[in-house]
């Protein structure tokens, strides 16, 4: 890297904020994908001034700028692709600036980890719904430029439902600030969308101005054992249609249930096509307790041959603990994992399930299914051995056949993780040419040079 460029940037954000030895870039080369990409160099802001300064430096040298949080991200998102890219990591922009107790909002820096905001949250009486499990490893500025989700999207919404104002470097190093805190308003485009999702190729978010709400005082869980996966689809459907809304509808199949029973020995069925993971929530106890009983009763109607409440806390926990297993179950029983988000029309679960089946039962490799069946949304993860040159052929052609087949039952690629570098080539096929063009246009509108993340969304 030009040591004139270095030399500038140290001058805007300390020489401690500059790094750019070999040992120090190979930290900040790869996310939680098998992607890999050594950066030219990294740059750590600590204000939105000084981040817009950096990238009218990097911009003037054409140099590609990648923003990075924590590198959590499952789409290659953050990873440089094109040589010599900086990536402008937001670690060091990790302050709460404001929570607004009278219009239940927080404004916080691009760089707090999500944990941290739901429990200062918490201290003052409120709650942040969005809770993507890696939220102590993410930052707010990765989950809105993901669009992140998690187990309470069902009835909470995704982090787009929470934003309220951005503030937001462009690639011409202008900063923009997006809405405020009143909560309706359309004067204009509705901007905060457009940059919701934008996975750092519209610009760098610095600040967040995000909705809070009260917090829901009880919870009620139960687990549903489905002798077939298709009753456990249709309950899904009957529990909504009754009027119910759970907080977390989670699914998972028997391949997930065998793989959690080897590793953990919590006692699941080993002998049902699936569980489902149900919880209710609310401030009143009353009503969260009869919302969970109806979706036992609705679960059973509907093929299950047991519903098992959980009576305390403790039993809530134990409950929970077979969801939480998962990622580490699947880590005892394969060298690799490669999960995938594809969402689709709930009614299409069954079908999905049984395609994704047959791709397993073709290649010869296990696929794992869980994931938010109230959102049709599915992690399937293939399991294998990356040492192994043929099975890493093997899971490229899978995961094609995965989008497809998501494609083919009116689903999508991603219903939380994004396109970044993994899905482009499958960027178009899933949203017709003329949605790309339109795509393609806002982006140029907005970074004329494509400086901001090249090589993601887009096939260049
Ligand atoms: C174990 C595990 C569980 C996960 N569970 C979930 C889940 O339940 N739900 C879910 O949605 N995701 C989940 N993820 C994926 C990931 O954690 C999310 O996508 C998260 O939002 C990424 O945040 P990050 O700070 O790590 O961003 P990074 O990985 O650093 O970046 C992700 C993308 O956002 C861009 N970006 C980051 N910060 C900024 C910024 N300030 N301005 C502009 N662009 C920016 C990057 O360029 C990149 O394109 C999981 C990941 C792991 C490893």
């Amino acid at each position: 890297m030009d040591s004139k460029v270095l030399d500038r940037l140290a001058r805007v954000v300390g020489t401690g904020g500059v790094l750019s030895t070999p040992e120090d870039l190979a930290v900040y080369s790869y996310d939680a994908t098998f992607a890999e990409g050594l950066p030219g160099l990294v740059v750590l802001p600590e204000t939105t001034e000084q981040t817009a300064e950096v990238v009218k430096v990097l911009a003037e040298h054409r140099i590609p700028i990648v923003a990075r949080g924590m590198g959590s991200g499952m789409a290659a998102g953050s990873i440089p692709v094109c040589e010599g890219g900086a990536v402008v990591c937001f670690t060091r922009m990790n302050r709460i600036l404001e929570i607004d107790t009278a219009n239940a909002t927080v404004r916080a820096e691009a760089g707090v980890v999500t944990a941290t905001l739901q429990a200062e949250g918490e201290k003052h009486g409120f709650f942040y719904p969005p809770d993507p499990s890696s939220i102590r490893h993410s930052t707010i500025g990765g989950n809105v430029a993901c669009n992140a989700g998690g187990p309470r999207c069902l009835k909470y919404g995704v982090t787009g439902n929470y934003v309220l104002g951005l503030t937001v470097v462009l690639a011409d190093g202008r900063i923009l600030r997006t809405g405020g805190k009143p909560i309706k308003d359309v004067t204009g485009y509705n901007l905060n969308g457009l940059f919701t999702g934008s996975e750092g190729t519209l610009g760098l978010i610095t600040e967040a101005l995000l909705r809070l709400v009260t917090r829901p005082r009880h919870a009620k869980t139960c687990l549903a054992e489905f002798p077939r996966l298709a009753d456990a689809s249709r309950a899904v459907n009957a529990i909504l249609a009754a009027g119910i809304v759970p907080a977390t509808l989670e699914l998972m199949d028997q391949t997930a249930i065998g793989c959690i029973e080897e590793a953990m020995h919590l006692g699941l069925p080993r002998d049902v096509e699936a569980i489902l993971l149900i919880e209710t929530d609310g401030s009143d106890e009353g009503t969260v307790a009869g919302e969970i009983e109806t979706a036992g009763r609705i679960s059973t109607e509907n093929g299950a041959r047991s519903v098992k409440v959980a009576r305390t806390e403790s039993e809530r926990e134990a409950l929970w603990k077979a969801r939480r297993s998962i990622s580490p179950s699947l880590a005892r029983k394969a060298p690799n994992k490669l999960g995938e988000d594809i969402t689709v029309p709930r009614s299409a679960i069954p079908e999905i399930v049984q395609r994704l089946r047959a791709i397993s039962a073709r290649f010869g490799l296990p696929i794992v299914i869980f994931g938010h069946a109230g959102d049709g949304n599915l992690h399937p993860n293939i399991l294998f051995d990356k040492r192994n040159p043929e099975e890493w052929k093997k899971v490229e052609e899978m995961v094609g056949e995965i989008f497809g087949a998501a494609l083919a039952v009116g689903g999508t690629l991603s219903g939380e993780h994004g396109v970044g570098a993994l899905k482009r080539p499958w960027f178009e096929r899933a949203l017709g040419p003329v949605s790309v063009e339109v795509q393609r246009r806002l982006k140029q509108a907005l970074d004329p040079t494509n400086v901001m993340n090249p090589g993601k969304m887009f096939q260049d």
